[in-house]
């Protein structure tokens, strides 16, 4: 059924906590965590804990889960203190844009100059 765990997706490995990650902030519906592999001195990662692909699938099923994982995404640039320097949310949508891995996530950069467009 549509939002329930995949027994092969590496973020619901993180929701259940069967795969580690360095946790910043966690809602009943999202968990924020530190990228593995961070393009800026402050990369989180957010995301819902139902699976859906991608965000838009996820906001056409369950607008309000995407709402909470935006809303998220500035909490941690707040908690990070981005705000005053600007910071960059990020939602690659299909191999073609970059996205690796197909549960829904929000990228939240910020700590350094970013420049547009982006690559
Ligand atoms: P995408 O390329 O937009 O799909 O983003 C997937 C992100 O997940 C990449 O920035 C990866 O570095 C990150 N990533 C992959 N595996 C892990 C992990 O185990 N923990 C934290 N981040 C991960």
């Amino acid at each position: 059924m549509a939002g329930e765990r995949q027994p092969d997706c590496l973020f619901c490995k993180i929701v259940s906590g069967e795969v580690p990650a360095t946790v910043v902030r966690e809602t009943e519906t999202t968990v924020a965590f530190r990228d593995i592999n961070p393009q800026a001195p402050t990369h989180v990662l957010v995301i819902p804990k139902v699976h859906y692909p991608d965000a838009a699938t996820l906001a056409a099923a369950e607008p309000g889960v995407a709402a909470d994982v935006l809303r998220e995404a500035g909490a941690v640039a707040d908690d990070e203190k981005l705000d005053s320097s600007g910071y960059r949310i990020v939602l690659n949508t299909g191999s073609g844009a970059g996205q690796t891995v197909f549960h829904a996530h929000a990228h939240v950069l910020g700590g350094r100059g970013l420049t547009w467009p982006p690559g």
